[in-house]
């Protein structure tokens, strides 16, 4: 077992996409991505490349669309409970003083919160009783976050001479709590409108960094690294990238009528790199397993990470005949050293079963895994494992195993790891990796009927035979028609 020299790192291959950047801040990632290639665009043609196009797309083959009205559906929730009959003309002043409900019948009042307001004080502002303000604050579920209202919210109040008869609260832009009179009681209701979607496609060309070139586009910082995070096993995004790599991402807006209330996800995405198209394809396969897939059906992502830890550098290649510096003799080093604060989360590289896990000599605390045919992967010089590990437990890759320590024969905190094929050690960071799995055969129709109109658009963007759009939204992105 040879661990851990602080050697010279074999930082080149520039692996930093590990598993680790989903721990990382969006700051994090997006800073890192302002450090791509920040060469002179030579050709000035290529400036010419940023260009938003219209594109019709039909969105029926889109997923998500009927999962979203169906979520509607469930959304309507109902909360009952108890008004009490007969209520006394009281208002609900803190000082005692009964007030005259001298309410004219079923009228809106609108209120906006301000500091210091509370339900109760809105309540008396609008001549309902204490016994109303009760009546309210015991129904269940959503009612809760009145009780908690903040300054700048919206309240609208319809009341009549026996009390409240409506009362509306938008709890964000596409849900609003409803409480009715329904008989002798009160009921409480999310009311949920579904937002409309627009794809959008936002295209253009690098000639300083990708992260500029795309939020010149109207693409966030989030985007950017959405990305980078889809491509990250297949793009090395420090040495491959070149002024005139171009890209194209279409994501969904999403709106309340006109409002843009936000983005939805990046439904396809294509960078081309020289002669090299990369192209991603967002599926949804079901019970929440939504995966990025290229046009061939091959999953984006690798059966196993080559770095299952955001490491800060590689701290000792692997090699089959090194200097060891702690024991000073020759002998391999059968993994790779990742450099990494004490307590950065280690994650599985894939799935499988824990084979060992405890203190082993010079490897410190390791966990072994047995992931699937040949494979299993090592850990080693961990800090302490996650809970509720052991023997035998199965484990999903990217789940977090343990934490970056310097137990055993160690000069620093690191991740040692190892990838074997058959037993025998292999360079996991320039091995082969074993494909992710595949598009379900069962559901390899259904992603081909709906990859098929949104490879059209990519296309006719790259080769700019499609009409340029005749007016494109604040952010520069141009809107395609035909959503919803
Ligand atoms: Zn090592």
């Amino acid at each position: 077992m040879a661990e851990c020299s602080e050697a010279p790192g074999d930082d080149s291959l520039g692996y930093s996409y590990g598993i680790g950047a989903d721990v990382a801040s969006r700051e994090d990632r997006a800073s890192h991505l302002s450090h791509f290639p920040r060469i002179r665009l030579r050709a000035p043609a290529l400036a010419a490349g940023a260009t938003a196009v219209l594109i019709a797309v039909t969105w029926l083959a889109m997923t998500g669309h009927k999962a979203t009205a169906q979520q509607t559906a469930a959304q309507q929730v109902s909360y009952s409970g108890a008004i009490p009959r007969s209520l006394p003309a009281t208002g609900v002043g803190d000082d005692g003083q009964a007030t005259p409900a001298a309410q004219p019948a079923d009228t809106w009042k609108d209120f906006t919160v301000q500091r210091g307001d509370t339900l109760a004080s809105l309540f008396q502002q609008a001549g309902l009783t204490a016994a109303q303000l009760l009546a309210v604050v015991h129904l269940k579920g959503p009612v809760r976050q009145l009780v908690a209202l903040r300054p700048g919210d919206q309240l609208r109040i319809r009341s009549d001479a026996q009390g409240l008869l409506e009362l509306r609260y938008p709890l964000d832009a596409l849900n609003t709590l409803v409480i009715n009179r329904v008989g002798d009681g009160l009921r409480a209701t999310v009311a949920h409108v579904d937002p409309s979607r627009r794809l959008v496609i936002a295209s253009g060309v690098l000639y300083t960094s990708l992260s500029s070139a795309m939020q010149r586009q109207g693409l966030d910082y989030s985007m950017v690294a959405a990305v980078a995070d889809i491509f990250r096993w297949r793009v090395n995004f420090h040495r491959d990238l070149r002024p005139g790599t171009s890209f194209s991402v279409m994501y969904q807006k999403l709106y309340r009528g006109d409002r843009l209330i936000g983005n939805g996800p990046i439904v396809a995405v294509q960078l081309h790199i020289g002669d090299r198209s990369v192209q991603a394809f967002r599926f949804d396969g079901g019970h929440g397993d939504v995966h990025y897939y290229d046009q061939h059906g091959r999953s984006l992502t690798p059966s196993l990470l080559r770095t299952p830890v955001h490491y800060i550098r590689v701290s000792s290649p692997f090699s089959l005949h090194r200097f060891d510096p702690v024991v000073h003799v020759w002998r391999p080093h059968y993994g790779v050293d990742l450099a990494a604060p004490a307590g950065t989360p280690i994650h599985a590289a894939g799935d499988g079963v824990i084979k060992y896990i405890g203190p082993a000599g010079g490897y410190g605390n390791l966990v072994e895994i047995r992931n699937f045919g040949p494979y299993s992967t090592r850990y080693a010089h961990m800090r302490r494992f996650a809970k509720g590990l052991h023997d035998g437990s199965r484990v999903h890759q990217g789940e977090v195993i343990g934490y970056v320590g310097e137990t055993g024969e160690a000069t620093g905190p690191h991740l040692h790891f190892e990838i074997r094929v058959d037993g025998v050690p292999h360079n996991p960071l320039k091995m082969r990796l074993p494909d992710g799995s595949p598009i379900p055969r069962r559901e390899r129709a259904r992603f081909e009927a709906q990859i098929h109109p949104l490879l059209a658009a990519l296309d006719h963007v790259q080769t700019g035979a499609v009409r340029l759009a005749d007016s494109s939204d604040h952010n520069g992105a141009a809107l395609l028609p035909a959503m919803n």
